[in-house]
């Protein structure tokens, strides 16, 4: 049997018996049918039932609710899309483009507010984010999004900080500036996507585990097909599995999968947290391109999470793209770097998994009466708060209701395919490659390299 704890700490410490739920034994019925029990299944299936109490709701999962993203992030519950405000507003102007953004500020609020109204202890901390300058040529990027955010009416959510006032707040290495972002919290990943598996259960809801899903039909017999049998939906069906989406041969190329890995410190000591000064637990990240991520846990540790794991042709996931090592030998290094006073601190903990990118690099939601299928996607690595928004928005669509929130951007669109292999396989290796010697030039004071601005522009299209 699985030990499901030792895919990350978060499993292993969410207080729960991680024993499987019983799986699927014969073909059923329902009124919706939801594939895969991650947040955006399990808010999706928790609102629908919210909504109308009287809807049969099923979760179908492969493995267990939680073994996917959900079970294993780095626990930033963000107000922030993977695309700058000004990219937002370039796509969706000025009013759509507001719209969302308060849309996300109040799922980082709601995500709060069921916690509290389900007694789920997830360690919801509203901090707010601090993006360090570790560098002179990181002040730019920091000034211009500070500038677009306040340009869309949202200044008063965001503060410059001077050198001295980002080491006031924390002790890391080569700071001169930071951004401060206050409509963020953090979150004990685990205790969430637990949690909201028993409230959705709570309220009537049924998940099967251990049950995979191997294809799925649309139309007037809607259906998911598994080994022991198919569940056909009187009303929807809602696609909910992001990265692991694109083993199904029909959604092969709808997302991409970037692997994401983390590096956990022991408990820090009180003088070392007297060194490192931290104190109101904001998330941390840098302005690298190769996306730093931290945070510090309810237990004292530091969390480190980067990019790296080499992509895999043919968008391949496994168990042993989680443990690359020489991934986590350089973001244990980083941590040194970042906290030279941790000189020698033990690593008690290294996991990582896929997040899912879309083409466009952002997520969607979509209900199609006449096919019956639903589905949200496409978070990249900003799906924690993401996913309520997209789960509250699926339950309006598939219900029918005309809300401000199904009238959203994100509402109703597609994201265009990822390319072929081996040409996709190309591309991001490349572009892996080039945002790491981007990354290193900066750090070393060097130029940036030629091939920068190029790299760069593929990035943000
Ligand atoms: C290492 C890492 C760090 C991250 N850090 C952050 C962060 O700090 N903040 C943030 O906002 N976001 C972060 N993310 C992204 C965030 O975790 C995801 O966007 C979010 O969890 C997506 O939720 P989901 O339910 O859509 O997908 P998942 O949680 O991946 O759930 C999908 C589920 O579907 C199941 N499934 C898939 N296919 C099938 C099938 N055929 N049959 C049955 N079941 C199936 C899977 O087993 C899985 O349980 C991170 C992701 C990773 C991997």
């Amino acid at each position: 049997m699985t030990d499901y704890s030792k895919y990350s700490f978060w499993l292993e410490t969410c207080g729960d018996d991680l024993t499987p739920r019983p799986a699927l034994a014969h073909s059923i019925d329902a009124d919706v049918v939801v594939m895969g029990a991650g947040y955006t299944g399990l808010w999706t299936a928790y609102y629908l039932l919210k909504g109308n109490p009287d809807l049969k709701v099923v979760v179908v999962e492969k493995e267990i609710a939680g073994f996917g993203a959900s079970g294993r992030n780095g626990g930033w519950c963000s107000s922030h899309f993977p695309v700058t405000p000004a990219t937002l507003e370039k796509r969706y102007g000025r009013d759509a483009t507001r719209a969302l953004m308060l849309a996300m500020n109040g799922a980082v609020d709601d995500v709060s507010r069921v916690c509290r109204e389900e007694a789920i202890d997830a360690h919801y901390h509203k901090g707010g984010i601090l993006t360090l300058a570790r560098g002179e040529h990181h002040l730019p990027m920091l000034r211009s999004e500070f500038d677009d955010f306040a340009k869309l009416g949202f200044g008063d959510q965001f503060r410059l900080c001077s050198t001295a006032e980002a080491q006031e707040r924390v002790r890391v290495t080569n700071v001169c500036g930071a951004l401060f972002a206050s409509e963020n919290a953090s979150v004990h990943p685990g205790r969430l996507v637990r949690g909201l598996a028993r409230a959705f259960e709570k309220r009537g809801g049924v998940i099967y585990e251990r049950t995979e899903v191997t294809d799925v039909e649309g139309g007037s017999s809607a259906r998911l097909l598994t080994p022991a049998g198919e569940i056909r939906a009187r009303q929807a069906i809602v696609l909910a599995g992001e990265s692991y989406l694109t083993r199904l041969a029909k959604f092969h190329r709808a997302l991409l999968p970037v692997y994401s890995l983390i590096t956990l410190t022991e408990p820090l000591t009180p003088s070392q947290w007297a060194q490192i000064g931290w104190q109101n637990r904001e998330n941390l990240a840098s302005c690298n391109l190769t996306v730093d991520y931290l945070t510090r846990t309810a237990d004292g540790r530091i969390l480190f999470g980067s990019r790296g794991a080499p992509y895999r042709m043919g968008s391949k996931i496994s168990d042993d793209q989680d443990r690359h090592a020489d991934t986590h030998a350089r973001i244990q290094q980083l941590v040194v770097e970042w906290f030279p006073m941790l000189h020698g601190v033990k690593f008690t903990h290294a996991w990582g998994g896929p997040v899912g990118m879309p083409r466009d690099r952002m997520p969607m939601t979509e209900f199609d009466p006449a096919t019956k299928i639903a589905a949200a996607r496409g978070y990249t690595g900003l799906g924690v708060s993401t996913t309520n928004l997209a789960g509250r928005m699926l339950a309006d669509l598939i219900s029918g209701k005309r809300t401000a929130l199904s009238q959203l951007p994100i509402a109703q669109r597609h994201s265009p395919n990822w390319e072929v292999e081996p040409l996709r396989w190309f591309g991001v290796r490349y572009m892996q490659n080039a945002f790491f010697r981007i990354d290193e030039a900066g750090k070393k004071g060097k130029r940036k390299p030629l091939d920068a601005a190029w790299a760069e522009f593929l990035g943000r299209h």
